[in-house]
């Protein structure tokens, strides 16, 4: 067999036509998308597609680039980021801090948050043009807020209706699906019920239900029964953003949160997760330490009650059993706080320390003034490399599109997501392996999205392709240092044209927008 091995490739390549192409990848080591183990062979693409993959013959002359000792793998799809914002923005909509990353698609609206008029967002994209493909979805807290503003109570009849056709007409204009940001103001005071109506609207469109779920701490598994429960109540696939153990009470849970995943999946639920690969998270200060029930209504009346004496005394001893928990402000960073940016890269502890304050005083000012993004040193190794190694997590930064600056320190995910679970806990550190680090950035975002012709290297598909160094290719971003791009990729093709060519950006846009085709389009 073995002998005859060489003759048997001759004829099969021979036996096809030439494949005319303006650019081979040539000897490079290829990862399908799939999990398959990578094999040797070059990627032909021409215009906008791929159209060969493996061993074949040339027509013409393509420019050729030597793969010899890199891996071709098909271009990542971060399921979960914050680029909304960034993407309308002349500075940051080249995306340049994922393209280094090897990232050709991202999707926004996460955490229920982003734009509710999605035809006029994608407008806005087509208009500036990205560096990367985008895809948006529904977001619960913006359609929230349109209805009812920041009122915490179930909507009426007249206002659910108002949601649902925010809704219908979002995933009619291209909307893949719903998203919900359930700690987040004002999706934080919906009922399930109210979930529900709002998926089926989702549902009759063929789009999903994502969810930064209502509790990723001590309540987690209760939270994602919630989900669970509006997946099978509306009829669409679920999907948990960002899945953790949140808070040291929570770690370990971890293996709790995979078993009822599976034992949903078995029973024949669609339900899939992302995960980034980091121990800290980071959302607002508010988020993190203030009750729901202090952050109703408007900015205004959320500031009088931190100036009441009667408000403040119940508040203050849960803001000081929050920050007690979390090590007495040692896990809390601050990344963002415009009003005093010598506080940015501190945590509340050494903060408290240095105002000879009381930690609790510290966030109380800092909501006063407008309140801080932070990060939040609250996962264990262990659950996160347990969550990463599951076939149905997704590798997704939830950051932003960003540039490098002195101005914050923000968490390093935004530069380093992908080549850290590809580089550092792959090809490093062996805690899974390198094909399907490789799917969970690539086929299994493209197959939970049901994403058509992008997430695998195959023929006809659209030539979203990075050829990366194994050796090099490592995330630089810290929590220290954030602001750093990821090393290692060589080659990146977006649609086909090279944004990265030779480890360096082309100033080329060629990002799309990608629409979701509904089931129940306007005629
Ligand atoms: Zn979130």
């Amino acid at each position: 067999m073995s002998s005859l091995y060489p003759l048997l490739v001759c004829m099969l390549v021979s036996g096809q036509p030439a494949v005319e192409a303006d650019v081979v990848v040539r000897g490079a080591t290829l990862y399908d998308g799939s999990g398959a183990a990578g094999v040797l062979g070059d990627v032909a693409i021409r215009g906008e597609r791929i159209v060969a993959v493996g061993r074949f013959t040339l027509a013409g002359k393509p420019r050729i680039l030597d793969g010899k000792g890199l891996a071709a793998a098909p271009g990542f799809i971060d399921l979960h980021t914050h680029s909304d914002r960034p993407l309308q923005k002349r500075d940051t909509r080249a995306n340049l801090c994922y393209l280094h990353q090897g990232v050709t698609t991202v999707v926004t609206g996460n955490c229920g948050s982003g734009p509710v008029d999605v035809a006029e967002y994608f407008q806005t994209l087509e208009r500036g043009k990205i560096g990367t493909n985008a895809i948006h979805q529904v977001p619960h807290n913006n359609v929230r807020e349109r209805a009812m503003k920041n009122a915490n109570r179930p909507p009426t009849d007249d206002e659910l209706r108002q949601m649902e056709a925010l809704v219908d007409r979002g995933m009619k204009d291209g909307a893949w699906g719903l998203s919900t940001g359930l700690i987040y103001n004002p999706g934080t005071y919906a009922k399930t019920a109210e979930l529900i109506a709002l998926a089926r609207v989702a549902a009759r469109h063929g789009g999903f239900y994502a969810s930064h779920i209502r509790d990723e701490g001590t309540g987690v598994l209760g939270a994602i029964n919630e989900a669970l429960t509006i997946g099978r109540e509306a009829g669409l696939p679920v999907h948990i953003s960002h899945l953790k153990a949140s808070g040291r009470r929570a770690w370990g849970m971890a293996a709790d949160e995979i078993a009822l995943i599976d034992k949903a999946r078995k029973a024949g639920q669609a339900v899939s997760a992302d995960q980034y690969p980091y121990i800290a998270s980071s959302t607002s200060l508010k988020a993190t330490l203030i009750p729901t029930s202090f952050r109703e209504g408007s900015q205004k009346d959320y500031l009088s009650r931190l100036n009441d004496a009667e408000q403040l005394a119940r508040l203050r001893p849960l803001v000081e059993r929050d920050i007690k928990r979390h090590q007495g402000g040692k896990d809390i960073r601050i990344a963002r706080y415009a009003p005093k940016p010598a506080w940015q890269g501190k945590d509340l502890a050494a903060i408290a320390a240095l105002e000879k304050k009381p930690a609790a005083d510290i966030v109380l000012d800092i909501e006063s003034h407008g309140g801080a993004q932070v990060v939040i040193f609250s996962m264990n190794e262990e659950d996160v490399r347990l969550i990463m190694r599951q076939p149905f997590v997704a590798t997704a930064s939830d950051g932003a599109s960003m540039l490098p600056s002195s101005d914050t320190v923000p968490h390093p995910r935004s530069y380093g997501c992908f080549p850290r679970k590809i580089g550092r806990y792959a090809i490093e550190d062996k805690i899974l392996t390198l094909e399907q680090a490789i799917r969970s950035a690539s086929g299994l975002p493209a197959d939970i999205l049901h994403l058509p012709e992008r997430g695998y290297l195959k023929e006809n598909y659209y030539a979203d392709v990075v050829i990366f160094d194994p050796r090099t290719f490592r995330d630089t971003a810290t929590f220290d240092k954030p602001h750093q791009y990821a090393t290692g990729v060589r080659y990146l093709f977006v649609n086909g044209q090279l944004a990265i060519d030779d480890g360096k950006f082309t100033d080329v846009l060629a990002g799309k927008v990608l629409r979701h085709q509904s089931k129940m389009p306007d005629k």
